[in-house]
């Protein structure tokens, strides 16, 4: 069991000032630039030169004081302290599971967390699972997540601050491209990214800056149950690497495992795979499939799943089923997984069975899920009183 987090209500007096000042962590280039000027702490004329220099260190070398920034005059650091804000999120807590991975629950205000999740050594170096929203609304029936419901959407700056911390923790600012571990990131911690695709889009424009993070798109991977109106702009404004969780290759199976198949279903997600901007060999759609024990699982849905994706560019991860605390299924017997990855191989499709990590600290693919919870009406009332004592 993951560490059971109270949901905290309070309100302070005084909000915190992190509340109150923009922070300047989720800007795009564009964005900061016209906040500088918008503020007066730089002149039009200025302003992009200005924007570029703070941009390197918020994103280069990572720093969370503009008193850092030392080749800026002082005046002006103290006006963009008067002004903006560059602070993290508090960190509420942090796991380290005996397979190195590391979970963050991260507090991004009074009742709502998020978890983020570092996987040490995928396809050799390690990826950051970043989540999207808090809670999700779709309900896939094998996913912990989906039993939270919907606290929000993630803004671009708490999206960004999942990978910052992360580099806290690692110690890799300033940003070096050589001999880092944080070199992938992919979206499948909590939430739909489809469902906050301008927020998803802004943070990628961020992070994948090379003159910041320097994470290039193509190591950048959004995972979505398939929103298939948004696909083709997920395409179009990231450059983002696909991964489609598949899970089922007809749709009576599919509407009950992956419900928003109901809305969209696998005629219409595989025409809008199939029509991904820039698929090719170099750049593979990834098909998620979880394992689940006499549900999906057979030889005869191995060579559904091959004659589905036939002629698509892709690789298929098989996942065994993560268990959660009342989860109605179980995961494949390893055999059955070895005798489904072999039907996909001889095919031609690279299958990597994805290792469980984490599992003892509940950060595997679909454990995730915060102890956040809506701050439902009837909470409220109970909280101001409280608050005005
Ligand atoms: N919401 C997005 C991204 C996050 S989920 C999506 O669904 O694609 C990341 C992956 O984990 C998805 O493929 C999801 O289907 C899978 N998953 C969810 N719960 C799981 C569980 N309990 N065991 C294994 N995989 C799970
Ligand atoms: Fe949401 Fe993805 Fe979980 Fe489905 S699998 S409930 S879309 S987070």
């Amino acid at each position: 069991m993951s560490p059971r987090l109270s949901t905290t209500l309070d309100i302070s007096r005084s909000p915190p000032k992190a509340a109150v000042l923009p922070n300047l962590t989720g800007m795009t280039r564009a964005e900061l630039r016209q906040a500088l000027e918008g503020a007066g702490v730089a002149a039009p004329d200025k302003a992009r030169m200005r924007a570029g220099q703070i941009w390197r260190w918020i994103h280069h070398y990572g720093v969370t004081d503009f008193a850092q920034m030392t080749d800026i005059a002082k005046e002006t650091r103290a006006a963009l302290a008067e002004r903006f804000t560059l602070a993290r999120p508090e960190i509420t807590s942090r796991q380290q599971s005996s397979d190195g991975t590391i979970k963050w629950l991260i507090r991004l205000a009074p009742g709502v967390e998020v978890e983020t999740v570092f996987i040490p050594d995928v396809a050799h170096s390690g990826a950051l699972c970043v989540s999207s929203q808090v809670g999700c609304t779709l309900n896939c029936s094998f996913c912990h997540t989906g039993t939270q419901g919907l606290v929000r959407n993630l803004t671009a700056a708490e999206i960004v601050a999942q990978v910052q911390i992360a580099r806290d923790d690692l110690g890799e600012w300033p940003t070096s491209l050589s001999d880092r571990k944080l070199v992938n990131i992919v979206f499948m911690g909590m939430g739909e990214p489809l469902y906050n695709l301008e927020s998803v889009a802004a943070a990628l424009d961020i992070v994948s800056d090379n003159e910041g993070i320097a994470i290039s798109r193509r190591r950048i991977t959004v995972s979505t149950s398939g929103v298939v109106p948004q696909l083709k702009a997920l395409g179009e404004t990231t450059g983002a690497m696909l991964a489609i969780s598949l899970h089922a290759t007809r749709d009576e199976l599919r509407d009950q495992l992956v419900p928003i198949n109901k809305r969209y279903p696998l005629a219409e997600l595989m025409a809008a795979i199939r029509a991904y901007p820039g698929l090719s060999n170099a750049r593979r759609v990834t098909f998620e499939y979880v394992m689940l024990k006499g549900v999906n699982d057979t030889p005869a849905d191995a060579k559904a799943l091959v004659r589905l994706i036939s002629g698509i560019p892709a690789k298929v991860n098989l996942i065994p089923f993560n268990p959660w605390p009342g989860a109605p299924f179980e995961c494949s017997d390893r055999a059955t997984i070895d005798a489904f990855a072999t039907i996909l191989k001889r095919a031609g499709y690279a299958s990597p069975v994805r290792k469980a990590r984490g599992r003892d600290i509940l950060a595997a693919c679909g454990q995730l899920k915060s102890e956040s919870e809506k701050l439902r009406a009837s909470a409220r009332r109970r909280q101001v009183p409280a608050a005005a004592d």
